[in-house]
């Protein structure tokens, strides 16, 4: 029986009470009740080390003995300053001046400022727009949304937002043609062509992409073309490839960054989520040094925020970076997304509702259908994306799902937990899948 909570002054959005959070360690959360759920979505895919990682836990205890916070106007930090060499290690070449920030829409408004900025002190001053994707999440402060593809969430500031070319995610699995996928990729590439060339090449920055989809297209991975094909456009009109790895990066797909699977030369790359995993907020816009220096030069980047740099915040983040080493997490979410994946595609073999399963090392996804030849979603009145997720917290599996997709909607469910997963834990995450969707299925009499 789960603790009816006092009302509280704290509120989100328009959502029920959860349970109370008591402890959290490894891929596992209990509430205060004693109840057990995995995090199989390390929560909105960040807890990629797990939960309560003494090593994480012992270099903050540390830093706090020292000093938890240095204004950076004062004082450089020691956390700061190795924080932005590990990651400048970790990143294509030439891309290595770092700028902290405490999350990911924080890192990408940072990249739309600095981007504008080199623009101008290399006096290109008429490029301004920056073309993203639909759909696409990249965070919901006023500039971020702009490039954020989901009207629902931009809706209601519409007159706020200098709203920005989109052109269509590369959902090609949803196409029905006879190309093949590599070709259906140079076809949204070439869409992205056709937008620069409409809204004239000299006023186009930048083209921002989540390089692996997040929560707004459920894991979508595009064909190796399409790839290929976009940064040479941006190269053929000068326009800067800003990476949204805020989701992908620090591991979560395969390799610390998702560029790496297709050797992509990003100029800007944000950061957040599994970079501090969870133990911190922070977030990271790492630049290309060619942007920088013309923007130091002429006058300095107009831009920051007090928390910048943190001590304790960096401090988390080294030991994170360590620990993703030590631990060589990247390839776990090779191995252990390669099974995993295998095991959600066994699925479908038993509901014929499940139609799609994708997704890149431990960001995987799959997304329910009525109709699997032609891809056609459930109802929207179902609201399957809440029924099963439901299905499965009240067996103590967390899963994290979106209703989205596209011109049309599907629900999709990320199924994505910490990088540290083991085999053993694979079977218990689909042990309570099964039972979840097999509830699900005889609810909806499917
Ligand atoms: N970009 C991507 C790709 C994301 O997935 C998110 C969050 O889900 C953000 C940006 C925004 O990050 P935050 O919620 O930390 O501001």
């Amino acid at each position: 029986m789960t603790r009816q909570h006092p009302p509280s002054n704290l509120f989100y959005q328009n959502r029920q009470r959860r349970p109370m959070i008591g402890e959290a360690r490894g891929i596992y959360i209990w509430d205060a009740d004693g109840k057990r759920y995995i995090d199989g979505s390390s929560g909105a895919m960040v807890a990629n080390l797990g939960h309560g990682n003494e090593r994480v836990l012992a270099a903050m205890r540390a830093q706090m003995e020292k000093a938890t916070f240095a204004y950076r106007l004062h004082f450089e930090n020691e956390p700061a300053e190795k924080l932005a060499q590990m990651t400048a290690a970790r990143m294509p070449p030439g891309v290595n001046k770092v700028f902290f920030v405490s999350g990911g829409s924080e890192a990408v408004e940072s990249a739309i400022k600095l981007a504008r900025q080199y623009a101008i002190a290399v006096g290109e001053s008429s490029r301004w727009k920056i073309i993203s994707r639909y759909p696409s999440y990249h965070g919901s402060t006023l500039g971020a949304l702009a490039l954020t593809g989901m009207d629902n969430m931009s809706a209601p500031f519409a007159q706020m937002l200098r709203e920005m070319p989109k052109v269509p995610a590369p959902t090609c699995y949803l196409d029905h043609d006879d190309l093949s996928m590599d070709e259906r990729g140079l076809r949204y590439a070439e869409m992205l062509r056709a937008e620069i060339l409409a809204q004239g090449p000299e006023t186009v920055l930048a083209f921002i992409m989540e390089p692996v989809g997040g929560a707004s297209t459920g894991a979508l991975v595009a064909p190796d073309s399409y790839y290929k094909r976009v940064s040479e456009i941006c190269r053929e009109f000068g326009i800067l490839l800003i990476l949204d790895e805020v989701m992908t990066g620090a591991g979560r797909t395969g390799r610390f960054l998702a560029a790496e699977h297709w050797g992509l030369q990003p100029d800007i790359i944000a950061l957040s989520k599994g970079f501090a995993a969870g133990y911190a907020p922070l977030g990271a816009m790492v630049a290309h040094e060619r942007l920088v220096e013309p923007v130091l030069a002429h006058g300095g980047f107009i831009h920051g925020y007090t928390y910048a740099g943190n001590p304790l915040a960096c401090a988390a983040g080294v030991a994170v970076l360590d620990e993703i080493d030590r631990l060589a997490l990247s390839q776990k979410a090779q191995d252990m997304g390669a099974l995993l994946k295998a095991e959600l595609i066994g699925l479908k073999a038993r509901y014929p509702f499940i139609g799609d399963v994708r997704g890149k090392g431990l960001l995987l996804a799959f997304e329910l259908v009525s109709d699997v030849e032609t891809m056609t979603p459930l109802p929207k009145a179902m609201d399957t994306h809440i029924h099963l997720v439901e299905e499965a917290f009240s067996r103590g599996l967390i899963l994290y799902s979106r209703r989205t997709r596209g011109g049309v909607e599907g629900d999709h469910f990320m199924v994505c937990p910490p990088l540290i997963l083991t085999e053993t834990q694979i079977g218990e995450i689909m042990e309570i899948l099964t039972d979840s969707l097999d509830a699900f299925a005889d609810k909806f009499d499917l």
